[in-house]
């Protein structure tokens, strides 16, 4: 039975501090969090009773060092909580500073807003560590940790670097801007954050837009490329995906027919005296578009002088993070637009806004949800806006207009609603007019589907959902792990390779045997690698192979005196022990001439690339280009490039930063045929990293052990790290042939 660990921020209740030194008070608060938790939980207990969760996270206070065992002991029995103890004057620096101040307002596109203070980034640094250690403590063989939100991007990559091998799931609550606002935050910060979350197997978003920009962040800061949402990092695999967050959409429909809310209903219903009521109700925040929503109220009353005196605008904000200096500008701002408006339209019995700055228990909320007929929700950024949701599971009868951002995460699943721009105020009051205008019968035509996605894809499937495609990352990861040429298949090759007598082995260059240079020139073989291959390749048993896609007279040079043989150009060269270079098929090569110029073209298109010219083969190298430019440019040149092989005997192939022109026909599977007719051998080791390895992969028998080097997702057998580890293996083969004679 696994145990569920949960990290947050905040743990789902509050710590107040009693009368008496140690007293400590846990009231319980929710959030959409909890409430998609607990029904989750409330679920698989049915089914599994001894099943566990566990919540970590701040208790919301500072408790004195000698009471934190007692209180911990305290909420782990009472709530299932584990806090974390942070010291005072962290907490305002990590949550006031780099969280709300400087990551908020990034991933909420408000970059004048951000700070960027050193010494905030460092108490960040300094918190998800202590969040770490505490992980550390609690963590059991075979839980499922699943770390939430942006408070905390950085846990994953620590928990990892504590040695913890356990499922573990990330999921981001907020938005995940675009990679132009992403760089926005200093490069060093950048990376660090984007290599923290990617510490977990899996990396959760609410949106397809959020998923597709973090892959590109990734894809821009780090280098690593995906395959629909799978990130390859060397060896390891991770998996970004999209979830949108529900709610607990049952309990919201039961209360809303509930005779509290019901009764509430009524009651306020009497004080608005026929009036029909305009709902919203918020955090007070910058990213929700509160004054663009008065603004928009504002000229609906004003180019619907009708309107005046039959609406009342319901505005409940809900006091937030009143420490940060924007929002107690936003708080004043607020104030004063509410006055003028209810100033300039209000009359003596009539107030245009009933304006609340307060939070609301659960049956106001849902009272308020199921007696408007209408809810303005205008954020300007929103990662998700779980009230639009809530409005709609709270409307029995189906009746009501949703008016919602399309900036809002939510925006993608209710596409139904009336979806508006909340910059423009015009559009909010055009949405208003139609929303007081639209007819019942139409309301519900509308709502019905959005209620039924909102029930089917409700909170529980959430996290089914995450943990499922957890669980499968971890599959995919085990999968591809026993390809790792490790521990017995590691042995059992040592083994054949000593019986052996004729031995051929192939291995690529580039990538293989030595790590990628900023230009090809440089990546020469240093004196430890001639050493290995030469100790390898003086093995009378041995017949050794480099087998490259570089020119023959470079590979001459670097192996001078090695006696193994060189294969050039991916098989259009073959230089035997002692012997001169030959053809291993006839080619022409005039194509080159023609072709030539439109390869040139790309070089000065794209600044950082080369064009390498080699006796039967042209290569365009964009491995110092700007990543998205070179991989963009990449992708036209071999579409123009196809173009060509009706005309002339060539194929394109695309490898590793570079799109390489060359004879049909030619390839290094050709070529490793022509190694086995040459050789004969009872064993064979290949070894490669790119894409024109896997040419020789498919050619040769099964009983080959074939290795790609890096990607695990491969027509090979098997797969290997990076460059060190073939030569790791290499050295051991060197020691496994001494002495067989
Ligand atoms: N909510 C609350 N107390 C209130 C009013 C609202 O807890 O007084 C809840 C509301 O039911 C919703 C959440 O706060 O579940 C707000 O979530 P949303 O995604 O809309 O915005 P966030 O505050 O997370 O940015």
């Amino acid at each position: 039975m696994s145990r569920l660990v949960v990290i947050s921020n905040r743990l789902p209740f509050s710590l107040r501090r009693g009368e008496q030194p140690g007293e400590y008070e846990l009231i319980p608060s929710s959030g959409g969090l909890v409430s998609a938790l607990s029904s989750y939980i409330e679920r698989r207990r049915k089914e599994e009773p001894d099943f566990e969760c566990v919540w970590m996270g701040w208790p919301g206070a500072a408790v004195e060092p000698e009471h934190q065992a007692n209180v911990r002991e305290r909420a782990m029995r009472e709530h299932g909580a584990y806090p974390v103890y942070l010291d005072e004057s962290e907490t305002d620096a990590f949550y006031h500073g780099f969280c709300n101040s400087t990551l908020w307002p990034i991933f909420h596109y408000f970059p004048s807003y951000a700070q960027y203070s050193e010494e905030q980034w460092q108490t960040y640094q300094r918190v998800n560590q202590t969040f770490c250690s505490a992980a550390m403590d609690l963590i059991r063989p075979g839980d499922v940790i699943w770390v939430h939100d942006y408070q905390l991007l950085l846990l994953p990559k620590l928990l990892r670097d504590g040695g913890i091998n356990e499922r573990l799931g990330f999921f981001l609550h907020v938005p995940f801007p675009s990679y132009e606002v992403f760089r926005l935050l200093p490069t060093r910060w950048r990376r660090e954050l984007l290599e923290g979350m990617l510490g977990a197997d899996l990396v959760g978003f609410h949106t397809h837009d959020y998923t597709q920009y973090f892959l590109r962040s990734v894809y821009r800061t780090l280098g690593h490329e995906h395959q629909f949402g799978e990130i390859a990092m060397g060896a390891e695999l991770r998996r970004a995906e999209t979830f949108p967050i529900g709610i607990d959409f049952e309990r919201f429909m039961q209360a809303a027919s509930s005779p509290a809310v019901t009764a509430l209903v009524e009651q306020i219903e009497r004080g608005l005296q026929g009036r029909r009521a305009i709902f919203s109700v918020d955090r007070l925040d910058y990213s929700k578009g509160l004054l663009h929503r008065l603004r928009g109220f504002e000229t609906f009353l004003q180019t619907h002088p009708e309107e005046r005196g039959r609406v009342v605008f319901i505005l409940v904000v809900v006091p937030s993070r009143a420490e940060v200096t924007h929002y107690r500008r936003m708080k004043h701002e607020l104030d004063e637009l509410v006055g003028q408006i209810n100033g300039a339209y209000g009359s003596v019995d009539w107030v245009p806004i009933l304006y609340q700055y307060r939070s609301l228990d659960f049956e106001e909320l849902v009272a308020l949800y199921r007696l408007a007929p209408i809810a303005l929700i205008t954020p300007l950024r929103d990662g998700m806006n779980l009230v639009a949701k809530e409005y709609l599971a709270s409307k029995p009868d189906g009746t009501g207009v949703l008016i919602l951002s399309e900036m809002a995460g939510a925006a993608r699943e209710l596409g139904e609603a009336l979806l508006i721009n909340p910059n423009h105020r015009q559009e909010i009051a055009e949405a208003l007019h139609e929303a007081v205008r639209l007819d019942p019968e139409e309301q519900v035509r509308r709502n019905r589907p959005m209620q039924e996605r909102l029930q089917r894809y409700d909170a529980r499937r959430w996290v089914t959902n995450f943990l499922d495609s957890l669980e499968r990352v971890r599959g995919r990861q085990g999968r591809l792990a026993t390809h790792h040429l490790a521990g017995a298949m590691r042995k059992a090759l040592l083994d054949r390779y000593r019986a052996a007598r004729r031995r051929l082995v192939l291995l690529d260059y580039d990538g293989t045997l030595v790590p990628f240079a900023a230009r090809p020139e440089l990546a020469n073989p240093d004196a430890a690698l001639l050493e290995l291959i030469a100790r390898l390749a003086g093995d009378p048993h041995n017949r050794v192979f480099i087998i490259s896609g570089r020119d023959r007279h470079t590979l001459e040079r670097w192996f001078a005196g090695v006696p193994l043989a060189l294969i050039a150009e991916h098989g259009a060269w073959l230089k035997d022990r002692g012997r001169d270079w030959s053809q291993l098929k006839p080619l022409t090569s005039e194509w080159k001439e023609h072709l030539a110029p439109l390869l040139q073209l790309y070089v000065d298109r794209v600044p950082g690339s080369l064009l390498e010219q080699k006796d039967h083969s042209l290569a365009w190298h964009y491995r110092r280009a700007d990543p998205e430019l070179g991989a963009g440019r990449a992708k036209e040149l071999m579409d123009e490039l196809v173009g060509y092989t009706a005309n002339f005997d060539v194929q394109v192939l695309e490898g590793k930063k570079v799109v390489e022109v060359r004879n049909a026909g030619v390839n290094k599977g050709a070529a490793a045929l022509a190694c086995l007719s040459l050789v004969e051998p009872d064993f064979v080791l290949a070894a490669g990293d790119d894409q024109t390895d896997e040419d020789l992969f498919r050619a040769l028998p099964r009983s080959a052990y074939t290795v790609r080097v890096g990607i695990p997702h491969s027509h090979a057998a098997y797969h290997l790290k990076d460059h060190l580890e073939v030569r790791a293996l290499l050295a051991a083969l060197g020691a496994a042939g001494e002495g067989t004679g």
